[in-house]
């Protein structure tokens, strides 16, 4: 033990002492920060609402907005042209939308992780059914086919299952798909901050977030993709009164959920300006790897294929408690970002749940350290000091 704190006092000799002190740029580094497009490149899109007078309703903007969505997911799958994009108020409104198109009458429950943001759980309470929160698996922190059928044996049918991304990396959605077409079971994607992780398009629908602190940001945004065209006009129909195409009558129950032409123009900016952002964050979270290989564990593809606005890290289970001390110590900032799962929060507290064997151990191994395009590699450097002589001094 006195090895481990004469480690970290070495970092602390460098920060107080002589190399911090002629170098006063050293200040630590914000947890996160969210980069939107600047006004020169919004602007242009801005202008043409001068031009036609449409600030809302499915205009102009939004829908080359939701064609440029489906094209930049597209580009990264087998089959492009099949992918249709809607967008709405939020990501949390996009999973209403997707469940109350798709959730089944069977069951009052609909099962989804304990362990996601609590966005989700909201979601589904406010489309009317209960949530069953199910288990995630260790290492991909997601919910697995196998999972799920584990956890329907102990609870019985869902009216339908939200698989979530999680802090944007991959889900199986082969798998999901196959699953689906056995069960019967309707699938819902929350990968409201997974749109980099995207390999694959399915009818299932995928919700999105497009709010100011995920990849591809307006303030405040949502959006459905799936293959399936008349899934995407539904939901597109139920965010608008549930109106049939352009007409006053209202056929199916819904409400407004639409986004304005404002945030459309802000999303086809944002696209405009994505692969730069993207570049800069694949940089940052390769240093970030390198600096902290066989330190930590990351999950499954972080830095080479997919990024996110967050970089959360697996710490080794009997020393997360001295490792977050030593951040604070240094003033570095850290995160739970999910907490310690949607069934420890005193509003879903009472929600029914399957076994959460490993859930529990997840959310208390895993953090999030700073992470965004302004980092510069001396900050990386530092924090991922801290964490590795706290991980790898023995316990
Ligand atoms: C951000 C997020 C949401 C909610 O999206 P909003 O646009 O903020 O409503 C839902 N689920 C997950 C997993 C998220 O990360």
């Amino acid at each position: 033990m006195s090895t481990f704190i004469g480690a970290l006092s070495k970092i602390e000799a460098v920060e107080h002492g002589g190399v911090a002190e002629d170098n006063a740029a050293y200040s630590p580094p914000p947890m996160l920060v969210p980069v939107l497009p600047s006004l020169a490149v919004i602007s242009p899109y801005l202008e043409q609402i001068d031009h036609c007078n449409i600030y809302s309703n499915n205009g102009p903007l939004n829908r080359a907005f939701c064609n440029e969505l489906a094209k930049y997911i597209g580009g990264r799958i087998s089959e492009p042209g099949s992918v249709v994009a809607t967008t709405v108020s939020n990501g949390t409104a996009a999973i209403e939308l997707a469940l109350r198109a798709r959730a089944r009458q069977n069951s009052q429950f609909i099962m989804l992780p304990a362990y996601t943001f609590i966005a989700t759980a909201h979601a589904v309470s406010n489309v009317g059914y209960k949530p069953l929160f199910i288990d995630v698996d260790p290492e991909l922190l997601t919910v697995t086919p196998d999972i799920a059928r584990a956890a329907i044996s102990e609870k019985g049918e869902p009216a339908a299952l939200v698989v979530v991304s999680p802090f944007g990396g991959p889900v199986d959605i082969r798998a999901w798909e196959i699953f689906e077409a056995e069960t019967g079971i309707p699938i819902i994607f929350d990968l409201a901050a997974g749109i980099t992780s995207i390999r694959s398009v399915s009818k299932q629908p995928i919700c999105i977030s497009l709010h100011a602190t995920k990849t591809i940001g307006v303030g405040e945004g949502g959006a459905v993709i799936s293959t399936d065209a008349d899934l995407i006009a539904r939901i597109q129909q139920i965010a608008s009164f549930g109106f049939k195409a352009d007409t006053r009558v209202s056929e199916i129950r819904g409400g407004n959920y639409r986004l304005s032409e404002y945030a459309a123009a802000i999303g086809l900016a944002s696209l405009k300006t994505a692969p730069q952002k993207l570049s800069t964050l694949f940089e940052k979270a390769r240093i970030y790897r390198r600096e902290l290989h066989k330190v930590v564990g990351f999950q499954p593809g972080f830095g080479d294929e997919w990024v996110a606005m967050t970089m959360n890290v697996i710490l080794h289970p009997d020393r997360v408690e001295r490792t977050i001390s030593a951040l604070e110590q240094h003033r570095i900032p850290w995160r739970r970002w999910w907490s310690s799962g949607c069934h420890t929060h005193p509003a879903f507290a009472q929600a029914e749940r399957a076994t959460l064997t490993a859930t529990d151990v997840v959310a208390y191994r895993t953090i999030a350290l700073p992470f965004h395009v302004k980092m510069s590699d001396e900050q990386i450097a530092r924090v991922s000091e801290i964490v590795r002589v706290s991980q790898e001094y023995p316990s």
